[in-house]
């Protein structure tokens, strides 16, 4: 009886493994075995043609992980956002006018960091600390040396970080020509460069798309276009104005375009229940919110890519003809947005489109491997994955992931109905093609500058 018992026992076993096995290999689908010669191939040095680089407000590990169980599982994987093959660690600290560091930064001055390589104080676009001097973006040199150029953005074309690339002010609120009463010396009625909306047209970056038409709605008080808005200033400066996603989705003309798709932020793809205490949900967020007139994150970076590259090389089109290759912005803002708002559904599909934006952007990176492409944050944020039986002292909420399982998500940094805080932690920057390797190990923000400047043969 023993050996027959045994064999018994030993199916059995075997059973369970087999079990085991099958509920182990859905959870830990990561083993791809020696990834060394892949880690190889992708070291590469060298000028980039293009540069894109994305950027997800707020979107530190623990906000892509609370996405990452929502949508896909948690052993699921970002077809965008974890693609990339080599991975740092950035740290994200601003300062004070004083120089002394700052632990919890904006998107003003961690903007200001990864475009100009220079650390400033909350709240400054692209200016000193202390001084209030100019500080040179990756846009201006890219633009100097040859370069296309586009910033797009789901918030604001004013806000902060699509700012700190095509302006200069010493408060992130100078938006529009009305909105200067912190930045009088910047107004072009006292002789200055003028609001952020306007210095992004001035600068002539090629390709504009996000929010903000109020701001650009705003009339210029100086200099040659004094009386106009800051939009009719653009049509005057060889600007194309779209306003809707069909007029986007059709544009196909030579000129620079300017598209300005709601009066302020643009919409969300999510809403849902925010956090309170006792705890909201259990839920799944109400998805495909976004008005069908506002173009995705991923229908405007396809948009700009299709422009950006037609301005490439002797063949090129439009005014940006005969460049050298372009530099990319691509900001998906909501995600700190929400964030502050205690809102997981609405960061967590803001997450989604900039998964779908990051991908466009690989796609376009897979047929021109000349692209150097980075994937990063900007400053961490409030929100944690929590026990999901637990009633936490902050306001909390409770999703139903993809893994048909609870995650409780707690904000504690701020009492209920106020605005929640950025963090201070370091985030993971990620990236490909010619100069990524340098995003490895422990990284500053502001040595992305340094990176992206070598890329594009400016250092
Ligand atoms: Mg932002
Ligand atoms: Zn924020």
């Amino acid at each position: 009886m023993h050996p027959k018992g045994y064999r018994r026992t030993a199916t059995a076993v075997a059973l369970l493994l087999v079990v085991a096995l099958a509920a182990g290999a859905a959870l830990a689908a990561r083993n791809d075995g020696d990834r060394s010669q892949e880690v190889k191939r992708a070291i590469e040095g060298g000028k980039a043609k293009n540069v894109i680089f994305f950027l997800g407000d707020g979107m530190d590990d623990s906000s892509i992980t609370i996405s990452r169980n929502y949508l896909r599982g948690a052993a699921g994987q970002f077809a965008g956002i974890d693609a990339l093959p080599l991975t740092g660690q950035m740290t994200t600290y601003s300062v004070q006018e004083n120089g002394k560091p700052d632990y919890d930064p904006d998107s003003a001055s961690t903007g200001t960091a990864w475009s100009t390589g220079f650390k400033t104080s909350d709240r400054r676009i692209s200016t000193a600390p202390g001084t209030g001097e100019d500080l040179t973006t990756i846009l201006e040199l890219a633009q100097k040396a040859g370069y296309a150029t586009g910033n797009v953005t789901t918030a604001r074309l004013t806000d902060a970080t699509p700012a700190v690339l095509d302006s200069h002010v010493g408060f992130r609120s100078c938006e529009g020509p009305l909105d200067m009463a912190p930045c009088p010396e910047d107004k072009k009625s006292a002789g200055g460069p003028g609001s952020i909306a306007e210095q992004s047209v001035d600068h002539g970056v090629d390709v504009l798309l996000g929010g903000g038409d109020d701001k650009f709605g705003q009339p210029i008080d100086g200099g040659p276009y004094a009386g106009q808005t800051v939009t009719q200033s653009a049509i005057a400066q060889g600007y194309a104005v779209v306003k809707s996603r069909a007029d986007l989705l059709a544009f196909n003309g030579d000129k620079k375009l300017l598209g300005l798709f709601t009066p302020g932020h643009m919409n969300l793809e999510f809403t849902g229940l925010p956090a309170t205490n006792p705890p909201s949900g259990p839920q799944r967020c109400l998805e495909n919110q976004r008005p069908a007139n506002e173009p995705s994150l991923d229908e405007m970076t396809a948009k700009a890519l299709d422009l950006l590259d037609k301005a490439k090389g002797e063949q090129g089109k439009g005014q940006a003809k005969g460049k050298q290759g372009f530099f990319l912005q691509v900001e998906s803002a909501s995600i700190d947005k929400q964030e502050h708002a205690a809102n997981p559904c609405g960061h967590i599909g803001e997450t989604l489109n900039f998964d779908r934006a990051i991908q466009v952007g690989r796609a376009y990176a897979a047929k021109h491997p000349d692209t150097l492409v980075i994937v990063t944050a900007d400053h961490a944020h409030t929100p944690l994955i929590v026990e999901n039986t637990s009633t936490p002292p902050g306001i909390s909420s409770r999703l139903t992931t993809a893994d048909g399982e609870i995650m409780q998500v707690t904000y504690g940094t701020s009492p209920a109905g106020s605005s929640q805080q950025h963090a201070g932690g370091q985030l993971r920057v990620a990236a490909q093609g010619p100069q990524a390797a340098n995003v490895v190990g422990l990284i500053d923000q502001t040595d992305l500058f340094h990176i992206m400047a070598r890329a594009i043969g400016a250092e």
